[in-house]
């Protein structure tokens, strides 16, 4: 079967699927993107991810390049041609095609939207199980952490190093030393106290979508999270520690720059606000596809 993707209003054989060498996004990351997980054929949060595509669009003076219900039919499309249930989603937007050069193109110029999939089976997962390591890096990012950009080339830098040191992900640290998120996912421990931290979601980092499901979730397990900025040395000292995003939900940490975490497994609070999670996406607001192969 042949794996579909969208490219500005057609469904192409992935293989097939190409935009223009002179596309804003791929001569000067000049885009936005968004990434969804569906899982178990519920779309996981999608009316955040949509509202964050929408304002990360107009932070950088862009529109939506399709009406959200038309853009909603898409996704449902995509992952129907390719037969996904559990997969990830993921979301364009540039400023389009046009002669190179700084300045925006003529208002008239068409926007690139394109739209991959790709299968991701969210049961068993074996990070679940044993958690992963992290190492912490400098943050070298632009200060507008906010917006989704696709300007991802700090991140790819974190992520490689972190991958060469033989772990799952790298945390970045601001000047003052505090730890602002990985290179994708945002950062979270438990402490001692039993407080769970949290950066602010300022300008510093992405306020993820998963992040703010996160929230809600401690209110009613009653967790107190803190919105806290903390450093490497107190990350060491935490009872748990996890990262949390739409790809990798939220996933137990278990060492940082090699020291243990807690016991040196997954910690139990972290496991209940997965538990929960899952079942928030999967039936309390995610909204189920249906169809027949
Ligand atoms: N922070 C960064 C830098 C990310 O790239 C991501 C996700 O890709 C997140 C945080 C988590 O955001 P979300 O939970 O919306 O996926």
């Amino acid at each position: 079967m042949p794996r579909y993707a969208y490219v500005n209003g057609a469904y192409l054989p992935h293989k097939e699927a190409s935009v223009h060498i002179e596309d804003r996004g791929f001569q000067f990351a000049d885009g936005v993107y968004e990434v969804i997980a569906c899982i178990h054929g519920h779309l996981a949060d999608e009316r955040g991810h949509l509202d964050r595509l929408k304002r990360s669009l107009s932070e950088v003076g862009m529109k939506m390049p399709l009406p959200e219900e038309t853009l909603r039919f898409i996704i449902r499309e995509l992952l129907r041609r390719n037969r996904l249930q559990n997969a990830i989603v993921y979301m364009q937007v540039t400023r389009g095609s046009a002669r190179r050069d700084f300045a925006f193109p003529a208002e008239n110029t068409l926007q690139s939207l394109i739209l991959t999939t790709w299968p991701f089976h969210y049961d068993n997962l074996p990070k679940m199980e044993k958690g992963v390591s992290v190492i912490t890096v400098p943050d070298i990012r632009w200060k507008r952490r906010d917006i989704k950009t696709v300007a991802l080339l700090p991140q790819v830098l974190a992520k490689q190093k972190a991958i060469e040191k033989g772990v799952h992900e790298a945390w970045m640290l601001d000047d003052e030393g505090y730890i602002t998120e990985g290179s994708a996912s945002n950062a979270w421990i438990l402490t001692k106290e039993g407080l769970l931290l949290t950066r602010k979601a300022d300008n510093d980092i992405l306020r993820g979508v998963t992040r703010t499901a996160i929230s809600k979730i401690c209110m009613d397990l009653k967790i107190e999270m803190v919105e806290q900025s903390f450093t490497p040395a107190q990350s060491y000292e935490a009872s748990e520690a996890f990262m949390s995003s739409a790809s990798a939900v939220i996933t137990p940490i278990v060492t940082i720059d090699g020291h243990n975490i807690g016991t040196g497994k997954p910690g139990d609070v972290t496991l209940r606000i997965y538990e929960e999670y899952r079942a928030y996406v999967e039936g309390l607001r995610g909204q189920q596809l249906r169809w027949s192969a």
